[in-house]
């Protein structure tokens, strides 16, 4: 880091203490950016680096419900308005335990350059809360998301921020979120959220769209090096939607993923996945990664050691933050896995990617590798703006445009500031200077 990018990051850390994954998310995207304003030091004046780091806005609220007992609980909502710079807020909603605003502010700075190296309109935000969704009833889970969208409400709209989902919120939370808000407001403003309904302002192709893009951006990384998906054999953590997609692409591109994951273990099917057993446990039947083990006799559980230790070409960690670990990446390593895509956000801690980058392991950061969800949610705030309605086939064609669109100029970038190849310089450089000459051209 050059010493102007030191000095902000040290003013990170002294403002933001005791958030650590906030400081990871920060500390990669500036020590990528110090051959940025070595070459050009225009994008360091005006306290451009000092105003990105600090959120425009951040909102903490309580969310009072009741449960099926008649019982009041508590818990806390977020919202990390970031930076408005290149279009209204957008990022998802996260329902975890795990959530804190430390949490949500990774998210959100992550988003804004995410959402800027997609090449649309939308600035970066992010949300969620604390509320544990699991064993949950589905009234608990409508009077909840009623009760965070009775204050949500008032910050949002769909010139303002536009929320959408993450983990934990998925199309049936999105619509009693919606739904209160359309009550709360008397408005019809589809805009308001994306992953809606299909038949209430929803897009064809939302759903898939994270996890096929990343599949989409693995297939571009193999290409650029003359390879291709078909016939490899992948490994893929997490059992959501992410996960489920990418699986269900990666079969389309002809490859074999056998593996994925949930809290309770992770399976191996050494035949590949069954994708029909898998959706309908996870979809239909919000079950868990052990019911499809008993169903499926090619498969294992296990609740203990890595996913990471099965043999695989391709791997995508597609569950959450901090998952693959330093070991995981050596091992990844010695059994000749070529591609690393992250479809979760920051899932590959800072050693596991030096040891990918170290060994030539093509490697693509989150907000490269799975910018099609927020990419395909912009699609559908088009969609609801002209009142129009794509089909699948036009949705997944603009999808795989942007991937590759996305793939190029991280490589293009990464060329220009002497990294050829590091798509981690490269997203980062590429989504910082579309961010930082819009956030020039408006001033302070
Ligand atoms: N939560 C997703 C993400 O991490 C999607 C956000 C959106 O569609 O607004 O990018």
């Amino acid at each position: 880091m050059n010493q102007q990018v030191q000095e902000v990051y040290e003013e990170v850390l002294r403002r933001n203490p005791n958030e650590p994954e906030f400081h990871q998310a920060v500390h990669e995207v500036l020590t990528s950016l110090s051959p940025v304003i070595d070459r050009q030091p225009e994008f360091a004046e005006y306290a451009l680096l000092d105003r990105l780091v600090e959120p425009e806005r951040q909102i903490l609220f309580r969310v009072p419900w009741v449960d099926d007992s008649g019982k009041v609980q508590v818990n806390r909502g977020y919202r990390i308005e970031f930076n408005s710079v290149l279009g209204p807020y957008k990022g998802g909603l996260r329902f975890h335990h795990s959530v804190n605003r430390n949490i949500i502010k990774f998210l959100g700075f992550e988003q804004i350059f995410k959402n800027a190296l997609t090449g649309q309109g939308i600035g970066g935000g992010k949300g969620g809360s604390d509320f544990d969704p699991h064993g949950k009833t589905d009234n608990e889970i409508m009077r909840f998301c009623q009760a965070f969208m009775t204050e949500l409400s008032r910050h949002i709209g769909d010139k303002t921020d536009v929320p959408a989902g993450d983990i934990g919120v998925g199309a049936r939370e999105i619509g009693y979120l919606f739904g209160q808000y359309r009550r709360l407001t008397n408005r019809y403003e589809t805009g308001v959220l994306t992953g809606k309904g299909l038949d209430w302002g929803g897009s064809l192709a939302r759903t898939e769209a994270t996890g096929y893009g990343t599949v989409m951006f693995a297939q571009n990384m193999l290409a650029d090096r003359g390879m291709d998906l078909e016939g490899m054999t992948v490994a893929v953590s997490g059992a959501g939607n992410v996960a489920i997609y990418a699986i269900e692409k990666a079969q389309q591109f002809g490859a074999k993923p056998v593996t994925f994951s949930d809290s309770s273990g992770w399976v191996y099917d050494k035949d590949g996945i069954d994708l029909d057993l898998l959706k309908e446990i996870k979809e239909v039947k919000r079950g868990r990664v052990a019911d499809y083990v008993a169903q499926r006799p090619t498969a294992e559980l296990h609740t203990d050691g890595s996913l990471w230790s099965v043999p695989c070409d391709v791997a995508l960690p597609c569950a959450t933050q901090n998952e693959l670990h330093e070991d995981d990446a050596r091992t990844l390593v010695a059994n000749g896995c070529k591609v690393v895509a992250e479809g979760a956000n920051m899932p590959c801690t800072p050693e596991a990617i030096d040891i990918f980058q170290e060994a030539s392991v093509l490697y693509a950061p989150g907000k490269a590798a799975n910018a099609g969800g927020v990419a395909v949610s912009a699609l559908e705030m088009q969609q609801n703006a002209s009142r129009a309605r794509w089909t699948f086939d036009q949705v997944e064609e603009s999808l795989a445009l942007i991937m590759k669109d996305i793939h190029d100029t991280c490589l293009a970038t990464a060329d220009e500031f002497g990294s050829p190849g590091d798509y981690v310089l490269g997203a980062n450089a590429a989504g910082f200077v579309r961010v930082a000459k819009a956030m020039r051209a408006q001033g302070v």
